[in-house]
């Protein structure tokens, strides 16, 4: 069976339901991802999240519901005098505004618990995180983190990595866009969405967010853009998807997330690379006819 290990954080997610009432749920971006590699995989993978969280009982609830979706988080650190990260949703229309409460959450201390992190790294094909993953961590947690992944790599391990460029994160803006340029320059496959790459980076097309991240070093770049073609780039060889229209999109919540989810799982069952862009194309086009972040199997199998 093949495997793919996810690092990174889960939070607390509250969505506006009306007026005063708030609809809450559990969401974060590499969690968002397995969530949906998970449907993709049809039981043939298996699927681990490495975080860290509280000991109170929002944090049982969250491992819970992360083990309800089939994500392996048995050996998941706890940290005393932590908790987990929350986080709002506005919806404008479809658009989205966050407020996050996040500065002092469990998951930024998910490298000091090295036994958990490593084991689970030593038995995944694909290891994917995120610019999130890293910029929640103290720089020297970060260090340690991109060193294992590299000793990882060259055992044969797989690296997947989405940028998720999040400015307000990043106390130092160079510092974010140096951390970004040399995790995407370890990994083996990097998949930027452009919206964030042309604001930090300044790209003027997708192709040249593809070929930046290339020239770096990634073999493998797949460039989402909405309802753009998705640019794919692989061994020099470039190529765009185009993206069939969705009707009444509700909240594009997690349509990054899901698109990657669902396309490292389909690569794993052996997909070719078109077949395996649809369906992740596909999965995200039906997260955003949903609201919030993560939509149940039964209801991504009836769409
Ligand atoms: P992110 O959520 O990271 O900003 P994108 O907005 O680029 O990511 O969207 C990721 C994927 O979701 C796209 O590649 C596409 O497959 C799908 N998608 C997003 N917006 C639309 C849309 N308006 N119509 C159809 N598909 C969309």
């Amino acid at each position: 069976m093949t495997s793919i290990l996810g690092i990174g954080e889960c939070m607390i997610e509250l969505s506006s339901a009306s007026d005063d009432l708030w609809r809450q749920r559990f969401s974060g971006d590499v969690f968002n991802a397995l969530w949906y590699a998970r449907a993709y995989s049809r039981g043939e993978t298996d699927i681990a999240f490495h975080t860290a969280v509280g000991t109170d009982q929002m944090s049982d609830q969250m491992l819970t519901f992360i083990q309800s979706g089939g994500i392996r988080c048995d050996d998941t650190p706890r940290i005393a005098n932590r908790r987990p990260g929350l986080y709002t949703i506005h919806l404008n229309g479809a658009e989205r505004s966050f407020t996050y409460w996040r500065d002092t959450s469990a998951a930024q201390m998910m490298v000091r618990r090295p036994g958990p992190l490593w084991a689970n790294v030593a038995g995944a094909d694909v290891v994917y995180f995120s610019g999130i993953s890293l910029a929640i961590l103290p720089p020297e947690d970060l260090e340690i983190l991109l060193d294992g992944l590299v000793q990882h790599k060259k055992q044969g391990g797989i690296l997947a990595f989405d940028p998720n460029i999040r400015p307000h994160l990043w106390s130092d803006r160079d510092r974010m866009l140096r951390v970004i340029s040399r995790a995407a320059s370890l990994c083996d496959l990097v998949l930027p969405s452009f919206d964030d790459e042309t604001s930090a980076f300044g790209d003027a097309t997708p192709e040249d967010s593809a070929k930046r991240y290339a020239d770096l070093g990634a073999n493998h770049v797949v460039v989402k853009n909405g309802p753009s073609d998705t640019i794919h780039l692989e061994s020099g060889c470039m190529t765009a998807f185009p993206v069939t229209p969705v009707d009444k999109i509700i909240d594009t919540t997690a349509a990054g997330d899901s698109f990657n989810g669902a396309y490292i799982a389909s690569l794993l069952r052996g997909l070719p690379t078109d077949k395996a862009i649809q369906s992740a194309q596909q999965c995200a086009g039906k997260v955003i006819r949903q609201k919030g972040a993560i939509i149940s199997f039964a209801e991504l199998d009836a769409l």
